[in-house]
């Protein structure tokens, strides 16, 4: 029985005792195959000595400092090796303590830039409808998820929301990949020019959606289109790699395989691996000028920004990660995955989608493989499918309202890059069954 009001109201959770590389055991001893590192977090899996000898380290050194009296040489030293991986132009960083306070750093940078350089009629954001940015009320509110937001209207930023650019809508209509996203971009331009581009402050969007699609990445050429539209309109661009990015999809940052570079980017949970609590927004050097040279500061902060605890687990899992060449790993066990879950899954009746990109595979359940129709929504086959994983010692990250927030079923993979290739086999065996199970 527990007395903490957790996320899902549950008096009996499974109580998590332990964790040793992939696995998490539970209080009698039981492990779990982390196979969505929690929610794409724990990338080095559980228990890394290298992770846990720098926290040692660091608590020995420095626990906090606040930044109104100091930098830290750890924050430092985070910051000068992210910077210098970070896409073109991305100059500055800005430490945070999750993927949430990222999101709303990076919307307030983006307001404050516009108030600074003489244009404070920019605040309207463009997002798109089935997203995730965050619970804070600045990222609820730019997220496109109808059924997180509906309860809390009205919410506090103006957000106009255009359809994202996914795979399964073009499917439907028929269209080529290259036409859908021409035609997903070009909404973009239209909502601009439609609310008066000189009133838009920010187009935000995941390269690949996460938490509400599954591991939907956008077409190939679209991201080129919309950094095009962006330009031209003066909208600054806000990518949200809290959960595609740090290494997941392949590369350090998603963004670099769609040949862009964002105005704002913004990353957490890999971040930290899970090790602490610690979120970045990345913003480029047009944006820090207008704060140098205008007001002087960021009107923003925390209690725990730039915690040294939280750069230090973020500092040593980054090196861990370049040093064991990890994002390699992440290539060829993400190719074996796909690889397993299309012989699996690939003529499944009920699945009617496997993608993603790298160890970010997302698999979508529908009621008929053919029309792609979704299950009922009472039926809620995720939750089913998440207990019939559980009890196969598997933890997946299944969610509903995969389509239009309310109807749809998909279950997210998101192993830790250590994962080897007869785990990637175990996790494919126990998820086939669960999902034949529960349906
Ligand atoms: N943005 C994206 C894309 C996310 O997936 C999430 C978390 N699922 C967030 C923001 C919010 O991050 P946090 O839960 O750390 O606040």
């Amino acid at each position: 029985m527990t007395r903490i009001l957790h996320r899902q109201i549950n008096a009996n959770l499974r109580v998590a005792s332990g964790g040793k590389g992939v696995e998490l055991f539970d209080q009698d001893g039981r492990g779990y195959i982390d196979a969505s590192g929690g929610a794409a977090v724990s990338c080095l899996g559980h228990g890394h000595p290298d992770v846990i000898a720098a926290l040692h380290a660091q608590a020995d050194k420095l626990a906090y400092a606040h930044t109104s009296f100091f930098t830290s040489e750890v924050a430092e030293a985070l910051a000068d090796r992210l910077v210098a991986d970070a896409p073109a132009g991305l100059d500055y960083v800005y430490f945070v303590s999750g993927g949430s306070e990222a999101v709303e750093a990076a919307l307030k940078m983006a307001r404050q830039y516009f108030v600074e350089t003489g244009q404070p009629q920019r605040a309207k954001i463009i997002a798109r409808r089935q997203s995730y940015h965050g619970n804070t009320l600045g990222a609820l509110a730019t997220g496109g998820n109808e059924w997180r937001r509906a309860q809390f209207k009205p919410l506090l930023a103006e957000t106009h929301h255009i359809d994202p650019c996914y795979a399964y809508r073009y499917r439907e209509a028929g269209e080529s990949e290259a036409e859908y996203g021409a035609r997903a971009a070009q909404a973009l331009e239209d909502k601009i020019l439609e609310l008066g581009s000189e009133t838009v402050m920010a187009f935000v969007a995941e390269p690949v959606v996460g938490a509400t699609a599954g591991a939907v990445p956008a077409v190939p050429g679209y991201f080129r289109r919309i950094r095009e539209i962006c330009d031209r309109y003066g909208v600054l661009l806000l990518l949200d790699e809290v959960m595609c990015g740090m290494g997941r999809t392949g590369t350090l940052h998603a963004c670099e395989q769609d040949g862009i570079a964002p105005d704002l980017l913004t990353i957490a949970k890999g971040l930290g691996g899970g090790y602490q609590p610690i979120g970045a927004t990345f913003l480029s050097a047009k944006i820090y000028e207008a704060f140098a040279q205008g007001s002087g500061l960021f009107q923003h902060g925390h209690t725990y920004i730039c915690h040294p605890m939280a750069c230090a687990a973020a500092l040593a899992v980054q090196e861990v990660i370049a040093r064991d060449r990890l994002l390699d790993n992440v290539k060829a066990m993400g190719a074996h995955l796909s690889r397993r879950l299309g012989e699996r899954f690939g003529n499944h009746p009920h699945v009617g989608d496997i993608r993603g990109r790298g160890l970010f595979m997302g698999l979508e359940v529908v009621e008929d493989r053919g029309t792609k129709t979704p299950f009922d929504p009472a039926l809620k086959l995720h939750a089913r499918i998440k207990r019939e994983a559980m009890n196969r010692g598997l933890a997946v990250y299944p969610a509903g309202g995969t389509l239009d927030g309310a109807r749809g079923d998909h279950v997210l993979l998101a192993p830790p890059f250590i994962i080897d290739a007869a785990t990637v086999d175990t996790v494919v065996e126990r998820l086939g069954e669960a999902v034949d199970v529960a349906i």
